[in-house]
């Protein structure tokens, strides 16, 4: 029988089961974290968040070139400010997550967001794939995003999203070894849970994304690539406004991901618009910053009476 750990076979179909069962394992969906009801008696929670990347994204593949940057600064100039205006006439808050370089380069921009309410959370230092890192270096950039955002604004961000929503084999550790409240980079769920490394709670609350919900798939296209993906704004807002309806019906989360170079764009920002307008006609609806949702989220895990890791659609017992 051949040893597991040192002599590990390539091919996957080759792996015992205790090495496939190590990997589903280390990072893992835990205890689902919604509550009866939302603070304030509602029965939805909307948590939107923008990740002000600008022109973390070339930067950060070494692309240095104006016209490359420019497309990035689109989103501090066009696109933040008028975000900032549409949320600012809907009384939203919500969650921008910038990578500290974005901020360095744009600190009035990353003081706005405080100063409107809004929450302001680490998202690498220039858009780093953290998958491609060593453990220190991986770290040393989450630390010092954090203590850039701190410094620029007077506040210590609680919540953090890979740059790559991805986490690496150190990642899980340096989030918590750093203090963070919550993670919003992974996909197990519609709605919050608890991260579990190992068979073992940490703490840690997950706020999950998706693709779905993201606007930069449907937009965004390789210029010198073959394939140009192009879809109506309008028809990925039906997408969203489908995700808002069943989180409303399920009495759970509709968490968005969208960036201010990317929906800022003045065809794509009606898009949101029309989403808000369509959210605002429900009643019971709680706007929350994934920080505030966060709180709310861990009142299930305070809550020691609460069922673990219910599933979504049991049938009741008799
Ligand atoms: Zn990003």
């Amino acid at each position: 029988m051949p040893s597991e750990d040192l002599d590990l076979p390539a091919e996957s179909w080759q792996w015992p089961e205790s090495t496939w069962r190590g990997h589903v394992d280390s990072v893992r969906a835990g205890r689902r974290l919604t509550p009866d009801r939302w603070p304030g008696g509602a029965r939805v929670a909307v948590a939107l968040s923008f990740d002000s990347d600008h022109e973390t994204i070339p930067l950060r593949d070494g692309e240095t070139s104006p016209g490359r940057l420019a497309q990035g600064e689109y989103g501090a100039r066009a696109g933040a400010p008028r975000i900032l205006d549409l949320l600012a006439r809907y009384s939203v808050p919500t969650t921008f997550f910038m990578p500290a370089v974005s901020a360095l380069l744009h600190p009035e921009e990353a003081r706005s967001y405080t100063r409107d309410g809004h929450e302001l959370a680490v998202h690498g230092w220039i858009h780093e794939r953290n998958m491609l890192l060593g453990r220190d270096d991986e770290r040393e950039l989450t630390a010092r995003a954090l203590d850039t955002l701190t410094t620029l604004t007077g506040q210590r961000p609680v919540g953090i999203r890979t740059p790559s929503w991805d986490f690496s084999e150190s990642t899980l550790d340096i989030m918590l070894d750093l203090g963070f409240a919550y993670d919003s980079s992974l996909m197990a769920d519609d709605e919050p849970y608890e991260i579990v490394a190992h068979g073992r709670p940490t703490g840690l609350v997950e706020i999950p994304v998706d693709w779905i919900r993201d606007d930069a798939p449907y937009f965004t296209m390789d210029r010198y690539g073959s394939v140009r993906p192009h879809s109506r704004p309008r028809d990925v807002g039906e997408i969203w406004r489908d995700e808002f309806d069943a989180a409303y019906r399920d009495g759970g989360v509709f968490q968005l991901t969208l960036h201010p170079h990317v929906i800022g764009h003045r065809s794509r920002l009606v898009v949101l618009r029309e989403l808000l307008d369509h959210i605002g006609s429900h009643r019971d609806v709680w706007f929350a910053t994934h920080a505030q949702l966060c709180d709310a989220a861990r009142t299930c895990l305070d809550d020691t009476t609460s069922p673990s890791s219910p599933a979504p659609d049991a049938p009741e017992h008799p």
